[in-house]
C-alpha cells in the first residue's frame, strides 16, 4: 500500500484524535490541523513524537498551504453547547474552513473528505432520514450557525467538484460517541455518564421523548476511511450512523443502570429547535462501502463509561 501524506482537520478532536491513531496505524503521514478551540492535547499527546505525526497549531479560517494526498477536513466544535458559545466563529469555521480546505485540495489536487452532520435535516419530517431528503432546518435559529454552515460547506463540495473537477467525499454523521469525548463537552452522553458517576443528576431537556440513535466511535472511524477509499465517482453523501434509535429518557435509564450509580432524573427546559427524532437511512453505506455498524449502545456505553471513570480520577 502506497504511503499518504494525510492532513486532518480537527484532529486534535474527539473524532480526528481517533482518525489519526488509525491512519497512523496503517502507517500514512498525518498532519493533524487544530486550532484547540474544543480539542484538546491530551487527545493526541500519545503521537507526538511518532515519525509520521506532526502537529500544526493553525484556525482553519485562514488560508494554509501545505503538500497533502488527502484531507478528511473535521474542524468544526460539535456540540451544541461549544458551536452556540460563539456561533459567528462556527459558521465562519464551517464555511471558510470548506473554502480554505477545498482551495488546498484543488491546487494539490488531493481529495477531500467533508465531515457533514445529521443537522442538515433539522427538525426532520421524514424519518428515518435518507441522503435524498433535503431537510428542515430554520435558518435563523440558535443552531443555524452550525446546521447552515455545514449546508453551506455541502454546497461548496459540490460546487468545486462540479467548477473544479476537486475530488470530494460527503459523509453525514449522526450523534456518535466514545472515549476522548471532552468531560464538559456538553453533549448527551458525556454529559449523562459524568453526571451518573460523580451521582449528580441526570438533566433530561424537555420530557426525553425525543430521540436520537448513538453510533460508537470505532464503527464510525471505519465508515469515514471507507468513504475515503472509494472510487472517484462516488462523492455521497453518505449517511454514516447507527440505525439503533432510543428516547433521550432511555439513554439516561441505561446510563444509571450500566454506572450503577443512585443518580436522580430532573427534567430541564428543551433548547430552542432541539430534533424530535433522528434515525439515519444507512442503505447508501451499506451499498456503496459495504458498511454497518456492529457494536450496540450498552457496550459502546460501557466502555465509554471507563474512559470516563479514569479521565474524571486522574483530574
Ligand atoms: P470536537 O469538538 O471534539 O472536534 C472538533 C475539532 O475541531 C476540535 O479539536 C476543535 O478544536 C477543532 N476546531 C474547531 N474550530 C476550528 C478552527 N477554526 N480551526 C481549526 N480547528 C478547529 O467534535 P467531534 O465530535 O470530534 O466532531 C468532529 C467533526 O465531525 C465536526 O466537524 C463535527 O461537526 C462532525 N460531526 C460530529 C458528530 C458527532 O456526533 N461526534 C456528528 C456530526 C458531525
Ligand atoms: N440533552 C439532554 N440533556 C443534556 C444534553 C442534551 O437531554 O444534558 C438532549 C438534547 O436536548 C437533545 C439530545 O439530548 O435532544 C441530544 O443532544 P446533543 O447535544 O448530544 O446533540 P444534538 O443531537 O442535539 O446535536
Amino acid at each position: 500500500m502506497k504511503m499518504k501524506r494525510i492532513l486532518i482537520t480537527g484532529g486534535a478532536g474527539f473524532l480526528g484524535s481517533h482518525l489519526c491513531d488509525r491512519l497512523l496505524a496503517e502507517g500514512h503521514d498525518v498532519l493533524c490541523l487544530d486550532n484547540l478551540y474544543t480539542g484538546s492535547k491530551d487527545n493526541i499527546r500519545h503521537l507526538i513524537g511518532h515519525p509520521n505525526f506532526e502537529f500544526i497549531r493553525h484556525d482553519i479560517t485562514q488560508p494554509i498551504f501545505l503538500e497533502v494526498d488527502e484531507i478528511y477536513n473535521l474542524a468544526c466544535p460539535a456540540s451544541p453547547v461549544h458551536y452556540q458559545y460563539n456561533p459567528i466563529k462556527t459558521i465562519k469555521t464551517s464555511v471558510m474552513g470548506a473554502i480554505n480546505t477545498l482551495g488546498l485540495a484543488k491546487r494539490v489536487k488531493a481529495k477531500i473528505l467533508q465531515a457533514s452532520t445529521s443537522e442538515v435535516y433539522g427538525d426532520p419530517e421524514i424519518h428515518p432520514q435518507p441522503e435524498e431528503y433535503w431537510g428542515r432546518v430554520n435558518p435563523i435559529g440558535i443552531r443555524s450557525c452550525y446546521d447552515e454552515g455545514k449546508r453551506a460547506a455541502e454546497c461548496l463540495m459540490m460546487d468545486y467538484h462540479r467548477q473544479n473537477g476537486v475530488r470530494i467525499k460527503i459523509v453525514r454523521i449522526f450523534n456518535t460517541y466514545g472515549p476522548r469525548m471532552a468531560i464538559n463537552d456538553g453533549r448527551v452522553v458525556s454529559n449523562f455518564i459524568v453526571q451518573a458517576i460523580k451521582g449528580e443528576d441526570i438533566t433530561v431537556y424537555g420530557n426525553g421523548s425525543q430521540t436520537r440513535s448513538f453510533c460508537y466511535y470505532e464503527d464510525l472511524i471505519e465508515g469515514i476511511i471507507g468513504m475515503m477509499a472509494t472510487t472517484d465517482g462516488i462523492i455521497g453523501p453518505v449517511n454514516l450512523g447507527n440505525p439503533s434509535e432510543f428516547t433521550i429518557l432511555e439513554l439516561a435509564e441505561n446510563v444509571i443502570r450500566l454506572t450503577g450509580s443512585s443518580s436522580r432524573i430532573v427534567f430541564n427546559p428543551l433548547p430552542q429547535d432541539d430534533p424530535t427524532q433522528r434515525r439515519p437511512d444507512i442503505s447508501k453505506a451499506k451499498e456503496l462501502l459495504h458498511w454497518a455498524p456492529g457494536i450496540p449502545l450498552a457496550d459502546g456505553l460501557a466502555k465509554t463509561i471507563q474512559y470516563f471513570k479514569g479521565a474524571l480520577n486522574s483530574l
